[in-house]
Parts: C-alpha cells; structure tokens; sequence
C-alpha cells in the first residue's frame, strides 16, 4: 500500500475532496485500474505541454507525469498524488497549497511494497535510490510529514491535517 491506497482511502472519508487524474506515458501495469491515469504516447504529452496544458509535469524515471489543466468541480478541494518535481512546481504556482510528504516506514518496507506490485529489479531499485536522494528535500519543503506505517492510522492523521487547514483558512465571522 504506497501512496496511492492512502489517497483513495481519504477520499472515501471525505467527499469535498477531488483526485486529479494524472497523464503519464509509463505502461500500465498488470492488475491496475485502466482510469488509474491517462495513459498516453510521449508525443500526444509533448503536444500537450506545447500548448501549457499541464498544471506541473515532471519526467520520472524515464516516463512522463503531469496533472492536467483545466481544474476541479466548483466547491471542490483538489488533491494531487504527485512525486517531488511535480509539488514544487505546484508550490510556486499556488503558494497556498497544502504539501504532504508520505514516507515509508522504512526503505525494506517500501522495497516489499514494489516487489510486490510486480516491478521489474531494476525498476525498484531505481525508485529506490530516487527515494533516498528525494527525501530530505521532501521533507524539507513540506507542510506536513506522515509516516506510511498503519494505513488506517495516516489515513486518519491526513484527513485531521485537512480539516484543521479548512480551519485555519475559514474567514472569522466576528
Ligand atoms: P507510478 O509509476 O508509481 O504510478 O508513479 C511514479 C511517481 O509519479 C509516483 O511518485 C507518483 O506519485 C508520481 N506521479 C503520479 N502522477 C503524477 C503527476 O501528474 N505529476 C507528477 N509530478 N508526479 C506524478
């Protein structure tokens, strides 16, 4: 259960919450959901970035990921399930948006956890030393840390962080 479970989870809980569905280039993996992204070629993606369609877009190992514009329903709080080049971008053009770093409870438990979705060796140790170098930086830039342990337990702790920052940004009535 990376990143993208805890997501879900939270979104499950909280129904003023809208996930971007991200483009990327990667092959869609055995076992995942066809509307997981929009999997596309690189040159429909380059078009696209040609004509300044994407929010942010970062190249990832070797592929393309990028949060598409136009935005979210009305009323709705966005929510992107991005990796560090793409939340700094994010960071510069919406100063006001909530960073959340997710780490792995440690790297073995991150290693099991790609494995077992089936990557290819290379691949996981590739993301492997992408994580190492990220971290820091990661948590460095970020709002809020949260530990990837229990999944019900940062599910939990992800969606207080939420509404204490709907709080905190409410104008005062007095
Ligand atoms: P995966 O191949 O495992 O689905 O994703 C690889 C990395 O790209 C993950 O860290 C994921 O969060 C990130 N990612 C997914 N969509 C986007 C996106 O639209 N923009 C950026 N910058 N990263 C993304």
């Amino acid at each position: 259960m990376g990143k993208g479970t805890v997501v879900e989870a939270l979104l499950r809980r909280d129904a003023s919450l809208w996930l971007s569905r991200s483009w990327t280039t990667r092959q869609q993996r055995k076992g995942e959901a066809s509307d997981a992204y929009v999997f596309t070629d690189p040159s429909s993606f380059e078009a696209r970035i040609a004509v300044g369609g994407f929010l942010e877009w970062t190249e990832f190992l070797g592929n393309y990921y990028g949060t598409p514009l136009p935005e979210a329903p009305e009323g709705k709080d966005v929510v992107l399930e991005i990796e560090l080049d793409g939340a700094q971008q994010v960071r510069e053009r919406h100063p006001d948006s909530l960073l959340v770093f997710v780490l792995p409870p440690s790297r073995a438990e991150q290693e099991r956890r790609l494995r077992r979705r089936g990557d290819p060796d290379d691949k996981v140790e590739a993301r492997l030393r992408k994580a190492e170098q990220e971290e820091p930086i990661g948590i460095a830039l970020a709002d809020v840390v949260l530990v990837n342990d229990d999944l019900d337990e940062v599910v939990s702790q992800l969606a207080q962080v939420i509404v204490d920052e709907r709080t905190r940004r409410q104008p005062r009535s007095d």
